[in-house]
C-alpha cells in the first residue's frame, strides 16, 4: 500500500473536565492528544492505511507519550525527532457556554517550532505517495524552512501534496500575516481542504458561495474542498481534457449524515484522513465525479462519527464504523 506522510505539529490539548466553562472557570483539565497533522496520520491508520508522522516533540514525558500514541495507533514514528531543550507544545482549549472557543497556547517556543531542515527524514518524505501538511508549522523559523523544504522534497519525489491550513489565528502575529502566509503556499498543493470559516477568512467575505470559493481556485490544483460541518462538503475540480475537443470540470456538494454531535474536534482531520487514505491507492476519483462523490460520502461519514465522542483521537472511526453509518442512511 502507498504511504501517506503527514507533517507538522503534535501536541496535547488540555480540555476542561466539564463542558461549557471558560478556561478560568474550569475545575480541572484532561489530556487530549492532538495537532491536526497528527490526527490526520492516526485517521489514515485507523482506516487501514499506511501512514507516517513527521514532526518534533519535546524530550519529556509528554513527548514520549505522544510518540507512543502514534505507534500504538499504527503510525510510523521514524520521522519524529525530540528536542532536548524545549517542551512538547500544550494548548488549553475550551468551548464556552456562549459557543466561543477559548485557546491558550504554551509555545515559547515549543519543540515542534524548533524542527530544522537538517533534522528532516528525507528518505521517509521521498517514500510518500501523499504528503500532507497544515500552516501552523509556517509561523516561525526554523520550522518554517523545514516545512518548505519537506514540501519541495515530496513534490520532487512525485507525491500528491495535500494542504489543510487549519487556521489558528491566535498563533499568528496578525490576521493579515496569517492570510498572506497561508496563501503563500497555495500554488504548491494538489488538494486543498478548507472549512467554511477559513474560506470566509481567506477571501475576506462572509459567504461560502461558489463564486467566493472559486477565488481560492488555482490552475495548479486538482481538488478544492470546503467542509460545512453538519451540512457536509463542497468540491471543485480541475478542468480535464476528456477528449480532444471537450474540456470538463465538476463541482457540487455532498451531504453529511445525521449524528448526535458531542465534540467536533478532529472532524476535519478525520475527513481529510479518509480522503487521503483512498487517494494514496487510487486517484481516479479526481477525474470521475461519481467516484469522487462516493469518496466524499465516505469522508463525510468519517467526519460525522468523529463528532459523536469527546476528543479527536478516541473518536476517529475504523472502516466498519464508517460503513455502518453509510448503510444506515
Ligand atoms: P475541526 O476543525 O473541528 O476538526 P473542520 O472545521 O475542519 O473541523 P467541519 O466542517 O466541522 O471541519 O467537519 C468536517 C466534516 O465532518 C464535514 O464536512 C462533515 O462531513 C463532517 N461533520 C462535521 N460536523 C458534523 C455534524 N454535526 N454532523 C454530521 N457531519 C458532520
Amino acid at each position: 500500500a502507498g504511504l501517506v506522510v503527514s507533517f507538522g505539529e503534535m501536541l496535547i490539548d488540555f480540555v476542561p473536565t466539564v463542558s461549557g466553562v471558560s478556561l478560568a472557570e474550569a475545575p480541572g483539565f484532561l489530556k487530549a492528544p492532538g495537532g491536526a497533522p497528527a490526527n490526520v496520520a492516526i485517521a489514515v491508520a485507523r482506516l487501514g492505511g499506511r501512514c507516517a508522522f513527521l514532526g518534533k516533540l519535546g524530550d519529556d514525558e509528554f513527548g514520549r507519550m505522544l510518540a507512543a500514541i502514534l505507534r500504538d495507533n499504527g503510525v510510523d514514528d521514524s520521522g519524529v525527532t525530540f528536542d532536548a531543550g524545549a517542551r512538547t507544545a500544550l494548548a488549553f482549549v475550551t468551548l464556552r457556554a456562549d459557543g466561543e472557543r477559548e485557546f491558550m497556547f504554551y509555545r515559547n517556543p515549543s519543540a515542534d517550532m524548533l524542527l530544522t531542515e537538517a533534522e528532516l527524514n528525507l528518505d521517509l518524505i521521498r517514500k510518500a505517495k501523499v504528503f500532507h501538511y497544515g500552516s501552523i508549522s509556517l509561523i516561525t523559523e526554523p520550522c518554517r524552512s523545514a516545512h518548505l523544504k519537506a514540501m519541495e522534497v515530496a513534490k520532487e519525489a512525485g507525491a500528491l501534496l495535500s494542504y489543510d491550513p487549519n487556521l489558528r489565528l491566535p498563533l499568528w502575529p496578525s490576521a493579515a500575516e496569517a492570510r498572506e502566509q497561508i496563501l503563500s503556499i497555495w500554488d504548491a498543493a494538489d488538494i486543498i481542504k478548507v472549512s467554511d470559516v477559513e474560506l470566509e477568512f481567506l477571501t475576506g467575505t462572509d459567504s461560502v458561495e461558489d463564486e467566493v470559493a472559486m477565488r481560492l481556485w488555482r490552475p495548479s490544483l486538482k481538488l478544492l474542498l470546503v467542509t460545512l460541518g453538519e451540512k457536509g462538503c463542497k468540491y471543485y475540480t480541475k478542468l480535464i481534457l476528456r477528449s480532444r475537443f471537450e474540456l470538463i470540470d465538476f463541482h457540487g456538494s455532498v451531504e453529511s449524515f445525521a449524528v448526535k454531535q458531542v465534540d467536533t474536534t478532529g472532524a476535519g482531520d478525520a475527513f481529510v484522513g479518509a480522503l487521503l487514505g483512498k487517494f494514496v491507492e487510487d486517484q481516479s476519483a479526481l477525474q470521475d465525479e461519481k467516484k469522487l462523490r462516493e469518496l466524499l460520502r465516505f469522508s463525510n461519514a468519517c467526519g460525522a462519527i468523529t463528532t459523536t465522542k469527546k476528543g479527536a483521537i478516541p473518536s476517529l472511526p475504523n472502516v466498519s464504523e464508517a460503513m455502518q453509518l453509510m448503510e444506515r442512511a
